[in-house]
């Protein structure tokens, strides 16, 4: 991924791809202070991307630095990068990081670095294709506790055990991992938000009090509660996974993705995913002029 053309910014400003590189002593690097984002372009524009840049510098400060550039400066810099690299639909990818004065846990006085990278990555939509529901084992990491581990901070560390479970279900034949939390609860699959449609008709999803309370997360919440359905925010047991009837993923990438199986329960893609994968492709398409402007 890194022997391309165009242009990344990197610390203030746009340098050829090729060149983008950091030392191999980084902090970030030994010791994983690295935060990042992962945002999506539509249309030449990115989704909730103020959200994003808020996120980032939070999960920064979580982790005790403070990215030397404000929320408008990033936004700026987001902006040069998806000109330059002429994207229409694409990805966004903006990672802090510690530096390399010193080496050691301690590094108080390195440098904080920042980058933004972006790529085109074309959204096909495609609902029929989508409906069939993708699979997912069971994982054995479990989400740490908020004592334990930063777990509202989007760190590169705690993405550790999501690689873990994600390359242990791909060899096994799923397409990724649902995790469980510390205390055995249901809790998010290695990239993505999970939500349930139990036979109550509710959509239910975990309280998310030790990961990531997703954007795509909330704003799919306030899709459904838009479109008449009741959302349930609550623990939720693994072995009530046998009475959902419909069950996706919320995320950036994942946008609204259809859950089939999660080990061995099955549920089956229904009107209320359908709705929802639908209704959030036009929310990120919609122009938020014309929005406004229909408020
Ligand atoms: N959980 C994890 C572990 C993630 O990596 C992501 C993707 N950022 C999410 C949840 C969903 O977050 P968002 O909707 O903000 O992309």
């Amino acid at each position: 991924f890194d022997d391309r053309d165009g242009a990344i910014w990197f610390d203030g400003e746009l340098i050829p791809w090729r060149d983008a590189k950091v030392h191999v002593l980084s902090h970030g690097l030994h010791y994983a202070s690295s935060v990042f984002e992962g945002e999506r372009v539509y249309g030449g524009r990115v989704f909730k991307s103020l959200e994003h840049t808020q996120r980032l510098q939070r999960s920064a400060r979580t982790l005790d630095f403070e990215i030397p550039y404000s929320a408008e400066e990033i936004e700026a810099a987001k902006r040069a990068v998806i000109d330059s690299m002429g994207i229409v639909d694409g990805y966004v990818r903006p990672v802090a990081w510690r530096g390399s004065e010193m080496m050691g846990v301690s590094a108080q006085q390195n440098r904080i670095h920042l980058a933004i990278a972006a790529w085109e990555w074309p959204s096909y939509f495609d609902p029929a294709a989508k409906m069939k529901g993708i699979n997912l084992a069971l994982s054995g990491w479990r989400r740490p506790a908020p004592d334990t581990a930063p777990v509202h901070a989007k760190a590169a560390g705690l993405y550790m055990i999501c690689t873990l479970s994600k390359h242990k279900a791909e060899r096994e034949g799923f397409h990724d991992a649902l995790m469980l939390d510390y205390r055995g609860l249901v809790a998010e699959a290695t990239g993505a938000n999970v939500f349930f449609v139990m036979k109550d008709g509710r959509i239910h999803t975990p309280v998310p009090d030790c990961f990531l309370d997703g954007i795509t997360r909330r704003t799919v919440i306030e899709l459904a509660k838009s479109l008449g359905y009741e959302v349930v925010e609550r623990q939720i047991k693994p072995e009530e996974m046998a009475d959902a009837q419909e069950c996706f993923l919320t995320g950036t990438a994942a946008e609204v993705t259809p859950v089939g199986t999660i080990g061995d329960y099955k549920f089956t893609p229904g009107d209320i995913t359908r709705a929802l994968v639908e209704g959030y492709d036009a929310l990120v398409r919609a122009d938020p002029a014309k929005a406004q402007a229909a408020e």
